[in-house]
């Protein structure tokens, strides 16, 4: 479903990705793991064009674009495809819950107002935010925000959601909610690729788990492969320090 090849990506004279290929398929949860700084971050953006890689390829089903040089079209279809859940939500803090998941809709997608007003109540709905149409940012706490901004992926109805580390801006009392509303999507086949390093989830709800260090993928494997017979000596140590 969708398949990158040898993505580089430099700032200045780093080189953050090193030539990552990566592989998913429909109604995979793969979530990325790996030290802070290793370049899951910028991997994930750069599949989504919020950074442009300097080298590399993504196919979505048959359509192949060159991450470097992809037009502003190319660019378009695919961000059709994909929709981001960041790390601090990024919400539009003059709408409301509701608005904020129906603007993707009706700017985006050109979906009728009424039309987007129903599919986002449902997203909320999913995410246990019935109660919050009305509600501004500012009136919701950081699990309910991110759980709007979860909401507002789910609304676009894409082939994957790209999630941004989405739970470590949040307070630890707040983290489970979030993790049980992504473990729902989840179960109901949504494919999705996430950085995180909440190692539970890793464990409970990917079925393929990816280590990445300085910029390369290391190791990946089932969630077994990684956490209970990891075959490289990095991962292992990483593990170690994390668990
Ligand atoms: P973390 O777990 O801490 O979020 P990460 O693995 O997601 O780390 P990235 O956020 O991808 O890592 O960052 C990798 C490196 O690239 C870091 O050293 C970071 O400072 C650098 N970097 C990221 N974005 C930029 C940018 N826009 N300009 C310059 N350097 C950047």
């Amino acid at each position: 479903m969708l398949e990158i090849k040898n993505i580089h990506k430099s700032f200045g004279k780093n080189e953050i990705l090193k030539g990552v290929d990566l592989k998913i398929d429909k109604g995979d949860v793969v979530v990325i793991l790996g030290p802070s700084g290793s370049g899951k971050t910028t991997l994930l953006r750069c599949i989504n064009f919020l950074e442009r890689a300097d080298q590399g390829s993504a196919s979505f089903g048959e359509v192949t674009v060159d991450l470097k040089t992809a037009s502003k079209k190319e660019v378009l279809a695919i961000r059709k495809k994909t929709a981001f859940v960041f790390q601090n939500y990024s919400l539009f803090n003059n709408k409301t819950a509701l608005e904020n998941v129906a603007e993707g809709l009706i700017i985006g997608r050109k979906v009728l107002k009424h039309d987007a007003y129903e599919i986002s109540k449902k997203a909320l709905d999913k995410v246990g935010l019935s109660e919050k149409y009305d509600s501004y940012p500012i009136q919701l706490s950081g699990g309910q925000q991110q759980r709007v901004g979860i909401a507002r992926a789910v609304a676009l109805n894409p082939d994957i959601i790209l999630f941004d580390e989405p739970t470590s801006a949040l307070d630890p009392e707040l983290v489970g909610e979030v993790l049980q509303v992504m473990k729902e999507i989840a179960k109901e086949g949504t494919t999705m690729l996430v950085v995180t390093h909440e190692m539970g989830f890793a464990k409970d709800v990917a079925n393929k788990v990816i280590f990445m260090d300085g910029g390369n993928i290391v190791e990946e494997g089932t969630p077994h492969e990684i956490f209970i017979t990891p075959k490289e000596d990095r991962t292992r140590r990483f593990l170690r320090r994390v668990l």
